[in-house]
């Protein structure tokens, strides 16, 4: 079982206000975990007072952003006409497809905030779908042996998550009620990834501190320990099968593609609307890290 798990440490960026982002996907050791494509943990963090999170209007394709909220509350405001407060326990899933950009803003300043964001590559044949978003104000729940679970996407334990997915996957949030030890069921035609949110997480008897851990297909059963009011994210799925390109805030199955997306948000394309009145910020998109032919 040991042999078969393989700790990466996140790369941790400072992106201002105080407020520090550990990413765990993708990254050299790991690029992907099924179709879970993204790994961002936000915070902990209390923002100074007149100082909160602010991220401008930015455009999406080729997959899903999933926000899982754990402290604080943030607006979600997107180019379909939707917006959307996240509070604690909560989801927001955003299908990008085609095109789709939003902004996501603290609502009050010098709070708390802590969250997980999350992408999902969409498979192949889906991934120019209709933009869409949900959100999800309640997820199923149970506890075994002290530890909380909460079912973010997919199925486990003969429960369904009311997220809307297009792979063979899971999302699931783990919470100690006390220090605990359990055995979580697996299934072998799924890798998985498992990321400490706060507190000590073992598996395997392997202490985590914060890494992320990937585990590869083929196991059953997964040994977890935790103390006292730690929490963690365990993510997993079918191998993704397709090569998948990933630049900014673009996933596709080609360079073509991504170019495409790129014009066509500095062009102010119709394909990614507008958020609101159009006056939000604007991140604009870096030059293309490679060339295309003309
Ligand atoms: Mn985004």
């Amino acid at each position: 079982m040991t042999s078969q798990i393989t700790t990466i440490a996140p790369r941790i960026a400072e992106l201002g206000e105080g407020m520090t982002v550990a990413r765990s996907l993708p990254t050299r050791q790991q690029r992907m975990v099924g179709p879970w494509c993204f790994l961002d943990h936000a915070g902990p963090v209390r923002f100074a007072p007149g100082h909160a999170m602010h991220v401008g209007a930015h455009p999406h394709i080729g997959l899903q952003t999933f926000t899982w909220m754990l402290e604080g509350e943030v607006l979600h405001r997107d180019s379909l006409g939707n917006a959307q407060i996240i509070r604690p326990g909560q989801v927001n899933l955003m299908t990008a497809g085609y095109g789709i950009s939003h902004t996501e803003d603290s609502l009050q300043d010098g709070a708390d905030l802590h969250l997980a964001q999350l992408w999902i590559a969409l498979p192949p044949g889906q991934q120019h779908c209709e933009p869409g978003f949900d959100h999800y104000p309640e997820l199923p729940g149970w506890q075994q042996d002290g530890l909380n679970c909460t079912l973010l996407a997919g199925s486990y334990a003969g429960q369904q998550a009311p997220t809307r997915i297009f792979s063979p996957l899971v999302g699931l949030h783990l919470a100690g009620d006390k220090d605990l030890h359990t055995s979580l069921e697996l299934n072998p035609a799924f890798e998985y990834g498992i990321l400490p949110l706060t507190g000590s997480v073992s598996i395997a008897d392997i202490g985590l501190n914060d890494q992320f851990a990937y585990l590869a297909a083929g196991e059953n059963t997964l040994q977890l320990s935790m103390t006292a009011g730690s929490q963690a994210l365990l993510i997993g799925g079918e191998p993704f099968q397709q090569e998948l390109f990933m630049w900014w805030n673009f996933v596709g199955f080609s360079r073509q593609e991504i170019a495409e997306a790129q014009r066509d948000w500095e062009n102010r394309s119709e394909r990614f609307g507008q958020v609101g009145d159009g006056n939000a910020v604007r991140i604009p998109a870096p030059p293309l890290p490679w060339r295309l032919p003309e």
